[in-house]
């Protein structure tokens, strides 16, 4: 019996030997994993809509690609294997293609299936937005509160913020543009603002002329709420022009695809969110 006892002491302590070590390496390997994922954030990526946290993304998107699949205008991308932990994972490179907002319902967002592009926010505003509408319009024979929403719900994307170099923008230096701003080859497409149900028509076959650089400001989906041309007079009397960046601003990159100089003189800065 006494020898029964001292086995079962035994086994009972090794036992919780065993789990306890088993519990350390499993608590080591998650906080390695953490370290690991956190040094091989890329703070530059820009994410699409909606993206939460950056520490928390990276573990809450799962990979499935289905943003990726819903863009119209195929502006989301997988970030390569060189990107650790990261790989996988949606990211926009607004040179190459720029989300232009054209889907209208923020549909990355929506398809999402785990929240870690979060559409909550986006559904609440559209929803404010139809009750306002509401209030005023209810009865009214062209009763339509669809565009209210949608604009409601594009003013809630916050991917970064637009930045001008003023060194190098055409309407800083005085000078036009005319032609095709990125050339006979390039593969990027956009809408025009607010022509959500034309056709995207590839920049290439788009033809500019302007006296002073405006593009930034005429392409930008969300109008003159996001980005303005100041005009102003300057030390020497003449006439000065240069995009200015206003709050309404999502980070959609429109801006910086369409911008004509050889490095862009606009960049969108992600946003921490
Ligand atoms: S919000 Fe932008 S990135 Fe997302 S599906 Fe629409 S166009 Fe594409
Ligand atoms: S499109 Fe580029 S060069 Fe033209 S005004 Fe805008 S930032 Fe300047
Ligand atoms: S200025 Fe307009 S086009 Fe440029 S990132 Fe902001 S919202 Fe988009």
């Amino acid at each position: 019996m006494e020898h029964f006892d001292l086995s079962r002491r035994k086994f009972l302590k090794s036992s919780a030997v065993a789990v306890g070590a088993l519990v350390a390496v499993g608590a080591g390997v998650g906080y390695l994993q953490k370290i690991t994922a956190e040094k091989r954030i890329n703070q530059k990526f820009l994410r699409p809509p909606g993206s939460i946290d950056e520490k928390d993304f990276i573990y809450a998107c799962i990979k499935c690609g289905l943003c990726i699949q819903i863009c119209p205008v195929h502006a989301i991308k997988f970030a390569g294997i060189k990107e650790g932990l990261a790989y996988g994972t949606p990211y926009i490179d607004v040179r190459e293609q720029a989300c232009d907002l054209s889907c209208d319902s923020i549909q990355c967002v929506e398809t999402c299936p785990t929240a870690a592009l979060y559409f909550v926010p986006f559904k609440n505003a559209g929803e404010k937005a139809i009750e306002q509408y509401d209030k005023t319009h209810k009865v009214d024979e062209n009763y339509n509160p669809f565009p209210v929403q949608i604009r409601a719900m594009k003013e809630n994307v916050k991917m970064g913020v637009a930045k001008v170099n003023e060194h190098t923008c055409l309407a800083a230096l005085g000078k036009g543009f005319r032609g095709t701003p990125r050339g006979d080859d390039f593969k990027g497409i956009n809408r025009t603002p607010d022509g959500s149900s034309a056709k995207a028509t590839p920049l290439k076959d788009k033809v500019y002329n302007r006296k002073i650089c405006n593009l930034c400001v005429t392409e930008c989906p969300m109008g003159e709420t996001a980005i303005v041309l100041d005009k102003h007079t300057g030390a020497d009397g003449t006439e000065k022009f240069l995009p200015k960046v206003l709050d309404g601003c999502v980070g959609c990159g429109v801006c910086v695809m369409v911008c004509p100089t050889r490095e862009p003189s606009i960049i969108v800065e992600p946003v921490k969110s």
